[in-house]
């Protein structure tokens, strides 16, 4: 079994107190000092890993205060804090070994959208598409962009002065900031908007803190705007953090404005609250000309020439992130804008038009192609281009230019890109210069690397692939950094053109040069004593320095603890590089429900695979391998090691710490719907690596009985189902219902179906399959016969279904048949009872892949049990895994059959809600049903829709019942509020789900279509 692991980083003695105090002090957030949360805050995107002491979470503008003003008082003067948004920092700008103050998890309100204005007012823990999809309604947005735009606060956005696409027509966040709430050192709360002279004189007359950092900003300006100019280069990606070049917006009314210090300060400052935001109105109408080029420079070069043509934006990408991406879930939705033929492409250009009507639209596009057209042929000039038209289309292709930097993580191997010099700015004429001296460094130092960016505004991400667990490559970080900061200066640009400074703040006196003391004085008016984000953008003195890019712990330096076995072993979970695209905002969007519905970042897919990797890495110090244990224990007979388990539980009940609970705690609450495994950029995959936990975790610690309950429910149904009443009957009892919620921990459990399976296919006269049956079939039979797989949720609690489903194919004259029950296993999976799980999917593919020998092919009807056989089969069994598609898939491919009903079927309008899994598991699964409805002559939307909250009995489970119920809440609730008769769902459990909460009954597709089919007077032939 595994060891307990009693010895983790304690917190130390002086944060206990703060936290205590805090608290005394009548602090309303949150407090944590569990080993889990430092563990899931100790990193962002960036290649460092910093364990803090604690993580708050703030509530409202008074607990911010409370913070500061402990802060203040002189027992404290050592604790140190560190502002945190969504923690997608690339450099290390949130991460901290002091205190973590986690405002994006409380203080994420739109307080006041003010229309007529355009402005509003927001708490800076708002994520940047919960603010635009508010603002929609209104015709307006918040402008500045940046790729984690469904995971970014406004607090962040604000700190880093955050810009991307489009920044050459709508600036960077600064831009659009008109009001700022700060909370000072020592708890005063500071009000900043531009102000004249007159304002700015009576500020300065103030004895507090405000006054003072009024005067010194002003000082500096008047003292060294000669200086500032000369230093400050002229580029659209300016030097910010802090910006002096605009303590004075001379190109406009010349009036003081604290909030240019504050953007881009890193939460060195100040805790900023909230923010008033200006506002644009949304152009009406948008189109993205996709430019192929035969080599990267080519697209690099061409960038400028392409800008004088007055686009809104142009992106580039090279074909490495372009591979990546088809072999990610977007690449369904953008594949027709890539081509692929002969004739490779190794650079793009998107080239952005916006416009106010579709007249403007239409003369900007054909201005801009014919001067395309007229150079294609020649050296360095694009050889064709698709347009993507309309602002669906569009935005389609953005996603997948958003989802670059993570899915450049996901290239194979050990050596993965890693940001640390990847934002540079040029001006855009010396971009492609720039880059040819950096690509050749790059492969004289033998590294790979894949590029994208903004090239209209000389903006390349450039992410080289280095394995930071070996030491000898840890040490290029330095190397390339020192040679790539010497290019910046080379070419007039910047080392830190979007991602801020963070750790790289280093190179920070280089760059600002004689005005870097300037900075330490601002520094030292807001943050005397250097608590607030210490070490980075200034230092308030000499004596405390800045952080070094090779002095902070690196994440690598923590993973190469871990040996190279077990690494491999965890690889679906170890490769995690905390991009945070499983922060998701949008609850219509499938990742991740459980940390949807807790809003806790350890029951995230980076929560859960950070806390794998320390688990592992804590084994690891204790000479453990746990894939060994695992086999061990797989051996064991249960009886043996029961007293053991016994034993380690009556500890675990007494409160004896070890750090296994707290990975526990985090695995229970997953849902297993398998989003993070089709989402996530770098596939990491929660239900694979939580399965394998939870088999070690129950080697040392009893299970609960509800876990074996649930892992042998498919075996038990096969013979409950042959007298349902006798299971049913009792589950309307009070008592019973009583005793499974006390005993085995569920609650509302489904009944069997009152239809009989075997029943309904002997009416229809649809026969089991068999090997034999299926041999000596005749061609023509053959080739209209279908095997469905069965599955124990579809077939013994949802037998209509099934039914239905066999009615409606002998209807539209296929030949159906049923593959005789086995049990799928994937609830044993779930719970990690892996050796069983093992079985089962060995007798079942046997039997599956005996019957696929024909060549008829195996249909599966519900999408998350059909979908095991791609999973976890696949992994278990590589290509033996039986070979099941989903029911659209199948019928997709036959819609020329489907469409000779076409003419003698009644019309119909349907509204599809999609199953999680499918949806993020198996691209295309939508556009195939409409396929599928389309060739019946009926209409299908998909709507998009989140996780419904259920995923097989994890709603069922009393510990889960409260958060399923708000998973279900914040996306499908909404939807079931009408009339809900065109309303289908594939999932069984979001049918389920939909009538516990809902009281909606739900039809499956093929159940629509079947009513349609039968109203239009089709009948069953039963020969
Ligand atoms: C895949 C990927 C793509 C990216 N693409 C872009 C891009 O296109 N453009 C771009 O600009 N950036 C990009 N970034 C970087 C990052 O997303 C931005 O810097 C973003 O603005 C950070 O927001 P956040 O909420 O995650 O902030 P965090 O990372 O949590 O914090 C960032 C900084 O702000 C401070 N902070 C946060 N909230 C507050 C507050 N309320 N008060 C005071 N200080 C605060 C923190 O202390 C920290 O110093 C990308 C990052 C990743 C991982
Ligand atoms: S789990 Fe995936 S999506 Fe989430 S932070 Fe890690 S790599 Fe990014
Ligand atoms: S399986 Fe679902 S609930 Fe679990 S971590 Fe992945 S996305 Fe979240």
């Amino acid at each position: 079994m595994i060891p307990a692991l009693r010895e983790i980083n304690d917190v130390q003695a002086l944060y206990l107190q703060f936290l205590k105090a805090l608290k005394q002090a009548g602090f309303r957030g949150d407090t944590s000092p569990s080993y889990a949360s430092r563990t899931v805050l100790a990193t962002d995107n960036s290649i460092y890993q910093v364990l803090p002491q604690a993580v708050v979470y703030p509530r409202d503008v008074h607990d911010l205060q409370l913070l500061m003003e402990l802060a203040d008082r002189e027992e404290f003067y050592k604790v140190v804090l560190s502002p945190r948004g969504g923690g997608t920092g690339t450099n290390g700008q949130s991460l901290t070994d002091g205190l973590v103050v986690d405002i994006s998890r409380h203080m994420n309100r739109i307080l006041e959208i003010n229309p007529e204005e355009c402005w509003v007012r927001v708490q800076t823990g708002v994520v940047k598409d919960q603010l635009n999809a508010a603002l929609k309604p209104h015709g307006l947005f918040f402008a500045p962009e940046l790729s984690t735009s469904n995971r970014a606060t406004i607090g962040g956005m604000i700190n880093t002065d955050a810009s991307g696409q489009g920044s050459c027509v709508y600036g960077k966040t600064r831009d659009h900031v008109l009001e700022l709430k700060t909370v000072l050192m020592g708890g005063a709360l500071w009000q900043s908007h531009a102000i004249d002279d007159a304002e700015l004189g009576e500020i300065n007359e103030q004895s507090n803190r405000a006054g003072k950092i009024h005067r010194m900003v002003d000082g500096i300006e008047r003292d060294k705007r000669a200086l500032i100019d000369t230093k400050f280069p002229k580029l659209n990606r300016c030097l910010t953090g802090y910006d002096l070049a605009h303590i004075r917006d001379r190109e406009k009314d010349g009036r003081f404005n604290l909030n240019n210090i504050l953007c881009g300060s890193e939460g060195t400052l100040g805790f900023i609250a909230e923010a008033k935001l200006n506002l644009l109105k949304i152009p009406k109408c948008a189109a993205l000309v996709n430019l192929n080029y035969d080599h990267f420079q080519d697209a690099l070069k061409d960038a400028p020439d392409l800008m004088k043509a007055g686009p809104t934006s142009i992106e580039t990408v090279d074909s490495k992130v372009l591979q990546l991406a088809m072999g990610d879930i977007v690449w369904d939705s953008v594949s027709e804008f890539f081509p692929q033929n002969e004739r490779p492409v190794n650079g793009i250009n998107l080239v952005e038009y916006t416009a106010e009507s579709e007249e403007e639209l239409d003369a900007a596009l054909a201005r801009f192609t014919a001067h395309v057209d007229s150079l294609i042929g020649q050296p360095g000039k694009s050889f064709g281009y698709t347009i993507a038209r309309g602002h669906a289309q569009v935005n389609k292709i953005w996603g997948m230019r958003k989802r670059a930097v993570g899915l450049l993580g996901n290239v194979q191997g050990e050596q993965r890109p890693i940001p640390f010099v990847e934002d540079c700015a040029v001006p855009p004429e010396n971009l492609a210069d720039f880059i040819a001296e950096f690509r050749a460094a790059l492969d004289e130092a033998g590294f790979a690397y894949g590029m994208f960016g903004h090239v209209d505004c000389g903006v390349l991400h450039v992410r080289p692939a280095i394995d930071m667990k070996d030491p000898e490559q840890a040490k290029q970080v330095r190397i390339i950094t020192e040679k790539v900061v010497e290019l910046a200066q080379k070419y007039n640009g910047l080392l830190w053109g979007e991602h801020g400074k963070g750790v790289r703040s280093e190179f920070a006196p280089a760059f600002f040069g004689e005005l870097y003391p300037e900075l330490q004085k601002i520094k030292a008016a807001f943050d005397p004593r250097n608590q607030l984000n210490p070490g980075k953008i200034a230092t308030p003195s000499a004596a405390s320095g800045l952080l070094k890019i090779d002095q902070v712990p690196t994440r690598g330096e923590y993973d190469r603890q871990i040996p190279v076995q077990v690494w491999d072993g965890y690889s679906d979970g170890v490769y995690c590089n905390g991009n945070g695209a499983c922060f998701n905002w949008n609850p219509d969007d499938a990742m991740c429900p459980s940390y949807k519905g807790t809003r806790n970042r350890i029951h995230s897919p980076k929560g859960r695979a950070s806390l794998i990797r320390e688990w592992l890495r804590l084994l690891a110090d204790r000479a453990v391998d746990p894939e060994a244990v695992a086999r061990k224990s797989r051996e064991q007979s249960f009886i043996i090691g029961l007293p053991g388990r016994i034993k380690n539980s009556l500890a675990k009940a007494r409160g004896e710490y070890d750090f296994s609970h707290e990975v526990n705690e985090s695995m229970q609450a997953c849902l297993a719907c398998k989003s993070c495994a089709g989402q996530c950029p770098i596939k990491v995959d929660v239900p694979t690596f939580r399965a394998k936990f939870l088999e070690l975790y129950y080697s040392r610690y009893l299970r609960p009985l509800k876990d074996y309950f649930v892992g042998g429910l498919e075996f038990l149904m096969p013979h409950l189902a042959r007298v349902p009443q006798l299971y049913n009957w009792p589950l309307k009892l009070k008592p019973v219902r009583w005793l499974l919620e006390r005993g085995l921990g569920l609650a509302d459990s489904p009944s069997l179906s009152a239809t009989n399976l075997d029943r309904a296919m002997r009416e229809l006269g649809v026969p089991y399959a068999s090997r034999e049956s299926l041999r000596t079939m005749g061609p023509a039979q053959r080739a209209k016969a279908v095997v469905i797989v069965q599955d124990a949720f579809t077939s013994y609690f949802d037998a209509d279904v099934v039914a239905d489903t066999l009615r409606l194919l002998k209807l539209l004259d296929f030949n159906p048949l049923v593959a005789p029950f086995r049990a799928n296993g994937k609830p044993l999976h779930v719970h990690g009872f892996l050796r069983q799980f093992a079985q089962t999917a060995a007798g079942n593919s046997a039997m599956l892949n005996s019957l696929a020998e024909s060549g008829v092919p195996l249909v599966g009807i519900d999408p998350s049990m059909t979908l095991t056989y791609r999973g976890e089969y696949k992994k278990l069994m590589g290509d033996k895994a039986p070979k099941v598609l989903l029911l659209q898939e199948w019928l997709a491919q036959h819609t020329d059959h489907l469409a000779t009903n076409r003419n003698r079927l009644q019309r119909g309008s349907f509204t599809l809600l999609p199953h999680c899994t499918e949806q993020s598991n198996a691209a295309g699964s939508g556009r195939q049903w409409q396929e599928v409805f389309a060739a019946l002559g009926m209409e299908l939307s998909t709507q998009a829709a989140g996780c419904c909250g259920m995923a097989g009995t994890y709603g069922h489970e009393v510990a889960n019942k409260e958060t399923s119920r708000v998973i279900f809440q914040q996306s499908w609730e909404p939807k079931l509020s009408g009339d809900t008769s065109a309303t289908l769902a594939t999932g069984y459990s979001c049918r389920c789900q939909s009538k516990r909460f809902a009281g909606k009954n739900l039809r499956h597709p093929l159940q629509a279509l079947l009513a349609q089919i039968e109203d239009s007077g089709f009948t069953v032939s039963t020969h």
